[in-house]
Order: structure tokens, then sequence, then C-alpha cells
């Protein structure tokens, strides 16, 4: 896959660098999720929410992401009816339970800005004793092995 700028930050507030798919493009082990897909790579390769190759999921079927850009949006926060009913369902959404740190995301973004918020989300994802970064799901470092502060994956 060849590297494209990465962008991590999501309309919606999410850190797209704890996210499994976007970590796996980045390490080289994109190739290998999608065999298991049975996905061309191109539609599962992810270099964030804003940059010009993303995952399918995150490119076509995000309805907050369609909203933002119909809007001219950087963030949900700027919307006038921000908290809206969808972004209040996507927090909520138990299949995502990453998704309920996004109303502390966003407002850390106004108040911070972008760089400082992208800096505290590298360090809230990353192992406090080794300092390795964890995906969304993790619950133990995979380097050192210290519990992480990942989320349990939900049963499906
Ligand atoms: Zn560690």
């Amino acid at each position: 896959m060849e590297r494209k700028e990465r962008k991590e930050n999501g309309y919606c507030g999410l850190y797209c660098g704890a996210c499994p798919v976007f970590m796996k493009t980045q390490n080289g082990q994109i190739e290998q999720l999608a065999a298991e897909l049975g996905t061309p790579v191109v539609e599962v390769a992810c270099f964030g929410c804003k940059s010009n190759q993303v995952a399918k999921w995150c490119r076509d079927d995000c309805p907050i992401k369609k909203c933002s850009q119909e809007k001219g949006h950087d963030y949900c926060i700027e919307c006038d009816d921000y908290l809206c009913k969808d972004l209040m369902e996507f927090r909520d959404d138990p299949r995502y339970p990453y998704h309920t740190e996004i109303e502390a995301y966003l407002d850390q973004i106004r108040k911070e800005g972008t760089e400082s918020w992208l800096n505290f989300m590298k360090i809230r994802w990353s192992c406090k004793n080794c300092h390795t970064p964890y995906d969304w799901f993790q619950q133990t470092c995979n380097r050192c092995g210290a519990a992480v502060a990942g989320y349990h994956k939900p049963e499906s």
C-alpha cells in the first residue's frame, strides 16, 4: 500500500490513531486483514477519516461524516445543531463503546485546538509503561503486557 498523509481527526471527534484498521495500515498488516475479510486492500486500508484513502465503511457509510462535509464543517462542534440526535446515537452506540469519549474529545478540540488534542490522544492511547500505542479494544499492551485503558468488545 502506497503511503499517504495521515489524518487522525474525525469530524465526530474520534481519534483514528487508535483504530485497529488504521494501525494495521501503518504497520504493514493491512493486506492480511483484507485477505481475512475477503475484500480488496483498497476497500480496507485507511489513513484516517479526512485522508484520501479511507476504509470503505468510514468512506461511504458514515452519516456523521457525510453531514459534516455537506455543511462544510471540520468538526461537529461547529454545527448549530450540536449535539444532534444523530451524534448522540453515534456516541451511545453499544457496538462501539469507545464512541462514548467523543463529546469530551470535541470539547477539548474546541478549547485547545486540534494539534494539542492529537498530542493528548497519542498519550491517551499509548501504554503508560512502555509508550507503545494500543487500539480501542486492547486490554493489555502488545509489547510489555501491562494493562491499558481500551474498551471491551461488546458481545455480538
Ligand atoms: Zn507497554
